[in-house]
């Protein structure tokens, strides 16, 4: 941090900054010039803040220099994490893609649903047991049955579960159940305590952008995480809010770009709740790939104008599995590929699910 002292500053003021810097266990280092006086904090900055030193006697203003987060940071950690969800990789050079409903409704939606992601050749599962919603009235999720119902459904095909965890309360449970991966959603991605909670488990988290946080105070919610211990976090765009009105969320393709040089974490998009239309989740997943991003999430549903929540959004099984060929084919184009556990054909011959009937 530099501390840039008022032209006519003392020396009484230039030894109350520097005693206030010590204080913290930092070095310090004054330069001289003709017109001012700059201080200079040695070591780690990040203890320090522009409020301690701006309110001083003498004090023009202050700054950091350094970023505020450290091991979320390229900077210290040259290498992409790959984080391992049992055996998807995250962060390599596969692409991976997280699909399924919104909201886990039924027995047989949910069986419907897995069936779909695995034959569109996804490694894992998504499903909402514990739903964030702007209406009190609106339905809330099915909770922890809601929980077993996408365990045993994402089962019948090996795939792992992502779902996102609202309240601390719940943590206990999502680790009796298994939960191979926490969502923490945008409403979320500033409680701090909950944050630090999930930072104290060995389980991967996907950490969604705030709709109104900048990258930085992205990138300070991870640094929470992992500072707890838990390094194992996926980042993941899900759009913006900004003056447009005509679609739900801004996609914040820059975000993915910027990302992939600040941090060393894997970046994710999830193209179904960023433009909120099942027509716009193919453009916008071609360009969060084309863009860098180490996955999708995306929205699927057996029969999506029967799905509880976000109806609009889902893709079906059939789009689901030509949005897969297409994504193929962005990522060849770009020096990587989608890894994808599909069975029973190849790219380029219809999808079977193409020809299935909703559930
Ligand atoms: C979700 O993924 O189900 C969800 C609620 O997303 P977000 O937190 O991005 O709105
Ligand atoms: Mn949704």
């Amino acid at each position: 941090m530099i501390i840039v002292m008022q032209p006519d500053a003392g020396e009484a003021e230039v030894a109350a900054v520097e005693a206030r810097i010590r204080a913290q266990g930092l070095g310090v280092h004054i330069s001289r010039g003709t017109e001012r006086t700059l201080i200079g904090a040695i070591g780690d900055e990040r203890k320090l803040d522009p409020e301690m030193f701006d309110t001083l006697p003498g004090v023009e203003r202050s700054m950091h220099i350094v970023k505020p987060y450290k091991l979320v940071a390229r900077e210290w950690h040259k290498a992409n994490t790959i984080i391992h969800v049992r055996d998807v990789p995250i962060g390599g050079p596969a692409i991976q893609m997280i699909a399924g409903p919104c909201s886990v409704e039924t027995e047989a939606q949910m069986t419907a649903a897995a069936d779909a992601v695995a034959a569109g050749g996804a490694r894992m599962m998504r499903g909402g047991a514990f739903k964030p919603r702007t209406s009190p009235y609106a339905f809330q999720g099915k909770g922890v049955d809601g929980l077993k119902l996408l365990g045993d459904a994402a089962a019948r095909h090996g795939l792992p579960v992502v779902t996102e965890l609202m309240d601390v309360r719940m943590l206990d449970t999502f680790l009796a159940q298994k939960v191979d991966v926490i969502q923490i959603g945008t409403r979320n991605m500033q409680n701090f305590d909950l944050l630090k909670e999930v930072g104290r488990v060995d389980v991967p988290v996907v950490l969604k952008r705030g709709m109104s946080a900048t990258i930085s105070e992205w990138l300070m919610a991870a640094e929470y995480i992992a500072a707890g211990g838990n390094h194992r976090i996926v980042l993941c765009e899900r759009g913006i809010r900004t003056f447009e009105t005509a679609y739900r969320n801004v996609l914040d393709v820059t975000a993915i770009a910027v990302l992939k040089r600040e941090t060393h974490l894997p970046v994710i998009a999830d193209p179904s709740h960023a433009g909120g239309k099942a027509w716009m989740v193919s453009a916008l997943a071609c360009a969060a790939v084309a863009a860098g991003a180490d996955g999708l999430l995306v929205e699927v549903h057996p029969n999506p104008p029967e799905a509880w929540c976000d109806a609009d959004q889902a893709l079906t099984p059939s789009e689901f599995g030509a949005l897969m060929d297409k994504l193929g084919a962005v990522a060849s184009a770009i020096g990587r590929t989608m890894d994808t556990a599909r069975r029973g054909y190849s790219r380029g011959e219809a999808s079977p699910m193409a020809t299935a009937t909703p559930a």
